[in-house]
């Protein structure tokens, strides 16, 4: 049953990052004026609108002027559906749920946004310190143990350093958006551990390495063509979440 809202939910929230992708970097409203078709201007009905089972039924078309909607809309809708769920299913129902969920749904924005105009928006970025920062403390007033909290405070800020460095020795390399990014996702990693954040920061430049010499070797790309890293950041975040901890335990186990 939370399972099943979890997913309504991430349905609902999707259609909204629908139009926060759209309308964010164009610097336009979020909530004014309600969604049109982009080609004729027809505005939404309510029942043009739901997500998912809208699309289907139009059939991908414009029900005045039958052009077609992109069917990335639906893949929105069902992406965030998905990683709201995973979350639930990854924290149970807690406090912390709550910033994991917001992270998840901000991070679907992110991916796309910086794959379209490779930026990524303070206006959406720095409320998600807010946001899992508020949340991490409430859980940790709920149970009386800090431990986790302080530990996601210092490898947020661990994470942001070691992106500022990053930056600064190697201009060009990336943004100071993916810096600020950095933080927020440091936050999220080291609060499950510090094998997490390891494993969500290394996961990014893994990713992000093998993808840049596929598109070289490929010649898809030439060495200066700047590819988006916040996507790899956010794979490299959402593995360190799901499954860091075990993937350290185990490295560390080869070692020994
Ligand atoms: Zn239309």
């Amino acid at each position: 049953m939370t399972l099943v809202l979890a997913g309504i939910l991430g349905l609902v929230v999707g259609s909204f990052l629908n139009v926060v992708i759209w309308r964010v970097p164009r610097g336009e409203s979020v909530v004014k004026p309600p969604s049109a078709c982009p080609r004729c201007g027809h505005r939404l009905h309510a029942w043009e609108n739901i997500p998912v089972l809208s699309w289907l039924w139009l059939r991908g078309k414009c029900s005045r002027c039958r052009k077609p909607i992109a069917a990335r809309y639906p893949v929105i809708e069902l992406v965030t559906a998905i990683a709201v769920v995973l979350v639930v299913l990854r924290f149970g129902v807690t406090w912390a749920t709550l910033g994991y969920v917001y992270l998840a749904c901000v991070a679907v924005a992110l991916v796309m946004i910086d794959l379209d105009v490779k930026r990524l928006p303070d206006k959406i970025v720095m409320p998600t310190y807010l946001v899992v920062i508020a949340a991490l403390f409430a859980e940790s007033l709920s149970d009386g143990q800090f431990g986790s909290f302080w530990r996601a405070l210092a490898g947020g800020a661990i994470l942001f350093v070691f992106y500022f460095l990053a930056l600064v020795l190697y201009p060009g390399g990336m943004g100071f958006g993916d810096v600020k990014l950095a933080g927020v996702l440091g936050l999220a990693l080291a609060w499950i551990g510090w094998g997490a954040l390891a494993i969500g920061a290394f996961g990014a430049f893994l990713l992000g390495g093998v993808y840049s010499i596929v598109l070289l070797l490929t010649r898809r790309a030439g060495r200066k063509s700047g590819i988006p890293f916040g996507p790899w950041m956010i794979a490299g975040a959402a593995i360190g979440i799901a499954v860091g901890e075990q993937i350290w335990d185990q490295y560390l186990a080869l070692l020994a």
